[in-house]
Order: structure tokens, then sequence, then C-alpha cells
């Protein structure tokens, strides 16, 4: 099969044997996958994966041990854990130490035809969910993290720093929550998916007496911890989303002074997301800039990589 592979740390579709699901495993044609800023970010180097990329997916269950998941329409949670260590055992086995994760680490990904994946990190989408929408759920499980991470009340004040895909989400997921929700970004298209939503924007940073009662960093740049500590109120919380390749540098005498809360958030729970697509609560589809075939990979990537550009898409 053709697959998107990651080679010194070069991008090349090339072939690739198909892939042989263990006794746990299913195979999954894949449908359709998306492009994260995880996997711009693990083409610049990080994590050092080699392999096939790619963890965001909807396709079909081709094959697996048990019957009940044949020919069934999934997503698939990209943690694959030992489910026998102390933090599987409670509960926290995102943090798996044994984990390899799809498409990141020790596990080849989804842009390619076919990927294998343990049932147990299977989801079973409703019809109503479309292909386009279902790609968002894994990222929109991300942006739900913090809900399992931060108590957010009604009147709470929030502000998201970056208009990216994972800002986008987390906006709305946010503002579920509270209707004081406010995202500052710099691409007018972007900012205008949420403005439609009811959601406040900005295009520059806010007047430095404003102050808010939680901010999330979602830049995925190193100068946005920096912003989100000048805007934080005392005792507040910072959430972390981005990652990327090199380090930030900070003074964290204010963390201390402010007794600031900085919480680190990474994949979240999947159901929750599925049903907030199906209540069609949340916008997915006005985020898709682009689909490409498989074979045009090196393209989509060159596209996802424009500022202001949300979701790229592609077809294995
Ligand atoms: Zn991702
Ligand atoms: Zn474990």
């Amino acid at each position: 099969m053709k697959a998107v592979v990651l080679e010194a740390k070069k991008l090349r579709v090339r072939n690739k044997p198909r892939p042989v699901p263990s006794a746990e495993e299913a195979l999954i044609q894949v449908h359709l996958a998306g492009i994260c800023n995880t996997d711009l970010e693990l083409v610049r180097g990080y994590m050092d994966f080699e392999g096939i990329l790619g963890h965001e997916f909807v396709g079909i269950v081709l094959e697996s041990q048990d019957n009940k998941w044949a020919g069934k329409r999934v997503v698939g949670e990209i943690n694959l854990v030992c489910g026998r260590c102390v933090l599987c055992l409670s509960g926290e086995s995102r943090h798996c130490p044994h984990r390899s994760v799809l498409g990141i680490s020790g596990k080849d990904g989804v842009f390619a035809p076919f990927v294998t994946l343990p049932v147990e990190n299977l989801h079973i989408l409703p019809d109503s969910i479309e292909d386009r929408e279902a790609v968002f759920i894994e990222p929109l499980a991300a942006a739900l993290r913090i809900l399992e991470q931060v108590h957010v009340r009604e009147k709470d004040r929030v502000l998201i720093l970056g208009d990216g895909k994972l800002g986008l989400l987390i906006a709305q997921v946010l503002r579920t929550r509270t209707d004081k929700v406010f995202c500052i970004g710099r691409h007018p298209p972007n900012l205008k998916i949420l403005r439609k939503r009811g959601i406040e924007t900005l295009m520059r940073l806010p007047d430095k007496k404003s102050r808010y009662d939680l901010i999330v960093e979602a830049t995925g740049q190193r100068e946005g911890l920096e912003t989100a500590l000048n805007f934080v109120k005392p005792s507040g919380t910072v959430v972390l989303k981005s990652t990327y390749a090199g380090k930030a540098c900070l003074n964290f005498s204010q963390v201390v002074v402010d007794e600031i809360r900085l919480v680190g958030s990474r994949c979240g729970p999947f159901p929750p997301a599925i049903s907030l697509l199906e209540k069609k609560a949340v916008e997915v589809k006005e985020m898709i800039d682009g689909t490409f075939s498989l074979e045009e990979a090196e393209k989509a990537f060159a596209e996802a990589q424009k500022p202001g550009v949300l979701k790229i898409l592609l077809i294995p």
C-alpha cells in the first residue's frame, strides 16, 4: 500500500506492507484523515518519530476477531496502552509509560489506506456524523480534556490564544460552559467562524487591565505562555495546549507570586466529542481548507503550514 512516511525528517509517499492486526487489533480501512499541527511538528523533529504519519481518521473495520466490529464505521483513540501498569489501572492510561501513540511514537499512523488499532481504542459512529466531521473527533476530544481538568464556571472570563484548528475547537467547547469566551487570533476568516457562534474575537492583545480567570494557550508558539501569564488573574489558570520542537524560556516568579495554576493538557475523551457533533453543538466543516489525495501529501503538508490555513484532509 502507498503511505505517507516520515524518514530522516523527510516526508515521502512510498510503498509499505499492509499491516497485519494482532489478536486484540482490528484492521481498518481509512476513509479520511486529517493533518494536525503535531504532524507538522513531527516533520520538524518533535519526538524523533519515523514511520507512517497521521492520527486523526475515520474508517471502516474490515477484520477483527470479535465479530461485533466488522463493517462498523469508527474513529480511534491514539494511545496504545499496556492496561496493567499503575497508571492504566488508576484510570490514567493516556499516561501509560509503556504506551505507543498512533502516528506519533512507536506505532504506524493513518496516512495510508489501512491501519491496525486495538479494538478497545475504537468508537462506533452514529450515521448522523459525516466523515468530514468525524475526522475532527480526536482534536475535539483534546479540547474537551480541558473540561476534565479545570472547573469552568458560568461567570468565568476565558481567553483563548490562537485561532488555529485547536483554538477554534477549544473556544467552541468552552462556550458551552460560559458566554464570556474571547479568542485572539490573526486570521479574520478563522475568527469569523467563532463570531457566527456568539464568541467574541480580538485581532490584537486586549488592554493590559483585562484579566481572565482562564487562559488557554493554543498558539503553537513558545511566546504564547508569556502572553498568557500577562493576562491571567491572580490565582487563575493557564492551560497549555501547544507542543513544539524546542524549548520556552520564562521567568516563573510571576507564577509563584500570583499563584497561577499551569495545566498541561493533551488527549481527551471521545464519547463527549462524538455527542457534541451529534448535537451539532460545534461547527467543524467550515474549518476544512482543502482535501488532497494521499499521493499529494507533500502538497497537502505545504498547504497545511501556510499561516491561517485550518484543516487539510487526506483521502488515502
Ligand atoms: Zn492531533
Ligand atoms: Zn500501562
